[in-house]
């Protein structure tokens, strides 16, 4: 049988991305970043995204295709993100997959972008064999959602908590933009949080009371804001108050989080644990993270935290897409029934 390699495409927000996956192994994963675009406006404008999904959808397939040292020859299927994410912006990926399935008589694997994450730790630089896993925690972290969401098997998940409001990745960049740190913030706060006192400024835990797992970071924002405002009064902040500032603002995020995840372990068990989405990037998260499932130890079969093997499927990107696709690759569907699908939540598969 001809070995499946295929090219995959994800338009959710703001990074026009395309991989070319064989499995679970990545052969190439190029990523076609707007932010310079959107950095104006402090967040991810969707009809400017849209405009550019369209001018750069075309050269990205082409470099992911020439990096992967394939050809459309070599392709066997294609899969696209059908959801979540702007509506504008995902329109662009599915015509495009939609078309070139057509041109090139493929079939088209729609994916959820949540799933996409989930098994972005998956992801392998070499050839691998697929995996099945069952009753796993992935902890996704990223600018558009954060949630806890238990892994029953590939391809069937629950949910078990999320924020309620903001993503932790746009807490943060909120935040920045109040401190001018540029877009998009988390980056640039993990940076001059390694500089300040995350014990400086005392925040608020939020959702301490409620039962569940989920979270909420707009209070952590508000908070910053007040904050911000008495200090700066008379005087802008030093560049050791600003660190700080950072540190503190850091360490309430990820304590949130650490705090939600410790009371998860402290009433179910898992057998591995991962963690996925663009903040998942940052040190002091997985270092937090780490710390709170060895204080659980008895809970976690394989105590070792799971991350993407790069930065680059941390971020958006299609890599990911590609590799939840390959578990699907049985599935047929009706290419012309795919149709976006914004709000798709990723207990419903
Ligand atoms: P994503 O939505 O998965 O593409 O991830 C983008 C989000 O991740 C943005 O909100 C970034 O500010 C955030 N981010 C990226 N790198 C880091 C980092 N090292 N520390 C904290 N946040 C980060
Ligand atoms: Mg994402």
């Amino acid at each position: 049988m001809k070995k499946s390699i295929l090219l995959a495409i994800d338009t959710s927000c703001d990074d026009t991305a395309v991989a070319v996956t064989s499995g679970t192994t990545v052969l190439s994963n190029v990523i076609a970043s707007q932010t310079d675009l959107h950095r104006q406006y402090g967040g991810v404008f969707p009809t400017v995204a849209k405009q550019a999904h369209k001018e750069n959808i075309q050269p990205t397939v082409t470099a992911a295709l020439r990096r992967a040292g394939t050809t459309w020859d070599d392709i066997t299927a294609l899969a696209v993100t059908q959801g979540p994410g702007l509506a504008p912006a995902l329109e662009v990926g599915i015509t495009a997959a939609k078309a070139y399935a057509s041109e090139h008589n493929l079939p088209l694997i729609p994916i959820n972008h949540l799933e996409g994450h989930v098994l972005s730790v998956l992801a392998k630089p070499k050839p691998s064999k697929l995996l099945e896993v069952a009753n796993a925690l992935s902890i996704i972290v990223s600018g558009g959602n954060t949630l806890f969401v238990r892994v029953e098997k590939i391809g069937k998940y629950t949910v078990l908590g999320q924020t309620l409001d903001d993503a932790a990745g746009e807490c943060l960049d909120k935040i920045g933009r109040m401190l001018n740190l540029g877009y998009p913030a988390g980056p640039v706060i993990e940076q001059f949080a390694k500089l300040g006192n995350p014990k400086a400024i005392p925040f608020p835990l939020p959702l301490t009371t409620t039962k569940t797992y989920d979270l909420s970071f707009s209070g952590i924002k508000t908070y910053t804001r007040n904050v911000l405002e008495d200090k700066t009064v008379s005087n802008p902040l030093t560049k050791q108050e600003l660190y700080d500032f950072c540190a503190s603002i850091q360490f309430a995020v990820f304590r949130h989080i650490t705090y939600k995840l410790n009371k998860i372990l402290q009433n179910m068990t898992f057998s591995q644990i991962w963690l996925g989405g663009g903040v998942a990037a940052n040190t002091t998260l997985r270092r937090m993270i780490r710390e709170t499932i060895r204080a659980n130890g008895d809970k976690v079969h394989n105590p070792k935290l799971a991350v993407p093997y790069s930065k680059k499927l941390c971020m958006d990107n299609a890599a990911m897409i590609g590799v939840a696709a390959s578990y699907k690759l049985k599935h047929k569907t009706d290419n012309e029934t795919i149709e976006r699908r914004p709000r798709w939540e990723v207990e419903k598969i």
